[in-house]
């Protein structure tokens, strides 16, 4: 299989040829994707600017509802072909695809079709006289213009549609700009767009390339109002940097290292085992996973057991498994990284419960076994900065206070967990963690309708939810002069 570009309404090659796209788990060349060169940026620019200025789209809710809804039924029709990609070239365990993988995000294109044809897109503020002039003033929502969206390969179904939803939904055009490692997951959603949907030439554009300087492009370019970007804290500051020159709004959601807290009145093992399971997911390459895992100090060693035993018991295995929870790492790149800090590990004084490195086992594939590393503090740099692989660090904590000192001791902010089982005391610490989401005694935060996103470095804005919405708006004050009252 190849795929091409979705460019001004057509499907067209890259000018810079193709690049292969790997399957992570055995290491083959599935196929090849269309390689954009900086001409074809352009274009996708070029496109989604008309298709703002000379076009009705931003004004047109209803085509907009119809044309999102369009698209979540194309995607639930050939939802299985989606599935195979995305397991193939994500390495994303199928049992995951069920849910944040693909179907729910597929989903979540509903709930924006729903709140954009229900959304209150002005208010009236009623009469006033300013400076003595009759005046009705209206507050209008508009959409803010030429969207560049920037994605990473983790989770690219369900960061890709919490971009295109709202930022479309809300009336804008967009440029998306997907991660090098995961091209088929982006150009596939092009295809069908083109193929099975009603959207306006140029309204959605889909660039797929080898070349990290496209999505630099994007957050330069003057045509372009707004980037919404995912992935690393590192690329998130250079995006704010090169969106300034133009001061674009940025909307930014970025790393993690979130804590996991489990109280002194807890089930230890039940909330270590959870906590595991967390981490092991997708081999652990998801930002708001809960990667400290913050215990009381009498029961470490016990905690620290039962950890190593869940993680164990997971293991790893071929993400087709249904049975799978932690499948392998994307590139033999992020391998490395991860296989880097586990050396740190050990020379910062760590040492590994469980786990620790490559398989055995396992010649192809880029897997690492799910770790739990023991004996460091939160000073470590395996504790502070994101790994982002199945690794879960115990940490020892002195009581409530101490738990949220230390959760909260981290550049980031994205999201965290309590268990315990006096309410107050569990509430008092959820009060106090400086993150975007937190899990109470095993709550959900993720959803369609729900903000997501992180204080401190871990982001700017909120996506999903009416917030996530919102982000991609303008208000406009209007004010009309009431002649012959005064
Ligand atoms: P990355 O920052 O390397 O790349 C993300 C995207 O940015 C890719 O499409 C890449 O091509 C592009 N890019 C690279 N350099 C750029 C530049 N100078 N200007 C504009 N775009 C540029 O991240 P990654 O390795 O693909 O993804 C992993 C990271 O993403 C992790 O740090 C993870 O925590 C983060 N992430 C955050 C969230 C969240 O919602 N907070 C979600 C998923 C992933």
């Amino acid at each position: 299989m190849s795929t091409a570009l979705l460019i001004d309404g057509q499907l067209v090659p890259g000018r810079g040829g193709e690049f292969a796209t790997i399957n992570p788990a055995t290491e083959e060349t599935l196929g090849y994707a269309a390689d954009a060169d900086a001409d074809d940026m352009d274009r996708a620019i070029a496109a989604a600017r008309t298709a703002f200025d000379d076009t009705d789209w931003s004004r047109d809710t209803a085509l907009r509802v119809h044309c999102l809804r369009q698209l979540r039924d194309a995607l639930g029709d050939e939802i299985e072909h989606l599935r195979a990609i995305t397991v193939a070239e994500v390495g994303a365990p199928v049992s995951l695809t069920y849910g944040g993988h693909l179907q729910a995000p597929v989903d979540g294109l509903g709930y924006v079709a729903d709140l954009a044809e229900n959304y209150t897109w002005t208010t009236d503020l009623g009469e006033a006289a300013p400076f003595g002039k009759p005046t009705r003033r209206t507050v209008v929502r508009e959409p803010c213009g030429v969207v560049g969206a920037v994605t990473p390969w983790n989770f690219p179904h369900q960061i890709n549609f919490a971009k295109l939803g709202p930022a479309l939904a809300a009336g804008n055009t967009v440029v998306l700009k997907a991660a090098p490692d995961t091209p088929w997951c982006a150009a596939e959603v092009g295809r069908i767009i083109n193929e099975r949907t009603d959207f306006p030439a140029g309204v959605v554009n889909v660039v797929t390339s080898a070349d990290h300087a496209l999505g630099a492009q994007l957050t330069e370019d003057p045509r372009v109002d707004l980037v919404s970007f995912t992935g690393s804290t590192a690329t998130g500051r250079a995006v704010m940097v090169a969106a300034s020159h133009t001061i674009k709004k940025v909307f930014l959601e970025l790393g993690g290292k979130s804590a996991y807290i489990v109280l002194d009145d807890a089930d230890l093992p039940a909330a270590c085992t959870a906590a595991a399971a967390g981490v092991a997911m997708h081999a652990g390459q998801g930002c708001a996973f809960t990667t400290r895992l913050l215990v009381p100090r009498a029961r470490c060693d016990e905690a620290v057991a039962a950890a190593a035993t869940a993680m164990s018991s997971i293991g790893f295995g071929d993400p087709t498994d249904p049975k799978t929870l932690c499948g392998p790492l994307i590139s033999a790149r992020q391998r490395d990284r991860v296989e880097g800090y586990l050396r740190l590990a050990l020379e910062e004084g760590g040492r590994f419960a469980c786990g620790g490195g490559r398989p055995a086992d396992r010649a192809q594939g880029f897997f690492i076994e799910p770790t739990v590393i023991a004996g460091l503090t939160n000073d470590a740099r395996v504790a502070r900065e994101e790994i982002f692989g199945p690794v879960l660090t115990v940490i020892a904590h002195d009581g409530d206070a101490d738990a949220v000192r230390i959760a909260n001791d981290s550049p980031y902010g994205l999201s965290g967990a309590v268990v315990g089982t006096d309410q107050a005391r569990v509430d008092w610490v959820a009060s106090r963690l400086r993150t975007g989401t937190i899990n109470v005694n095993g709550g959900v935060w993720y959803s369609p309708d729900a903000p997501f996103g992180g204080y401190k470095q871990s982001g700017i804005g909120r996506e999903m939810g009416v917030a996530g919405f919102e982000e991609y708006l303008e208000t406009k004050l209007v004010a009309r002069g009431i002649s012959g009252t005064r």
